[in-house]
């Protein structure tokens, strides 16, 4: 699927191919909730990092480094440095993958059947995990790919 998006003040404009573009995982951890996701959580595509393509705005990414545990993180979260608007997350480590933010998608989502809620051990107290009745949830990372949350769903 193709997807387009950008920042809320306009200037960074990105356009990527998903093989997973359902939008049902909800990642409570701190850095998605401060960064990306102030109702509790945050929610992450998949899609092809090769066919990334910035239509405007390059000047304004940023690239923010979070750091666990006394170690900075490998994951590059790119962002608007004008807006602030949380775009993707790509990681080294995975360098075939791209994770854009749902929230910063123009083009119309796929709603998903279920949710599945991720680091839940790391949720602040005031937030509710809501979804569905049958959503599965973790205290950290599903074993479950997003890829393959998407082959078993037919998607
Ligand atoms: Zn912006
Ligand atoms: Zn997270």
């Amino acid at each position: 699927m193709h997807l387009d998006g950008s920042c809320h003040c306009g200037r960074v404009r990105f356009s990527v191919e998903s093989q997973e573009p359902v939008p049902f995982m909800r990642c409570y951890c701190s850095i998605c909730r401060k960064t990306a996701g102030t109702g509790g959580y945050a929610i992450n595509l998949g899609a092809d990092a090769r066919s990334l393509k910035i239509h405007g705005g390059q000047d304004a990414l940023r690239v923010y480094r979070a750091t666990i545990d006394g170690k900075e993180s490998s994951g590059q979260r790119h962002f608007c440095g004008h807006c602030g608007t949380a775009l993707w997350l790509y990681d080294e480590g995975w360098p075939d993958l791209i994770h854009p933010h749902a929230g910063a998608i123009d083009t119309p989502l796929p709603v998903p059947p279920d949710n599945v809620h991720m680091m839940l051990d790391s949720r602040a107290p005031w937030v509710q995990v809501e979804g569905q009745p049958g959503d599965a949830r973790f205290e950290q990372y599903p074993k479950e790919s997003l890829a393959e949350w998407h082959r078993r769903h037919g998607l």
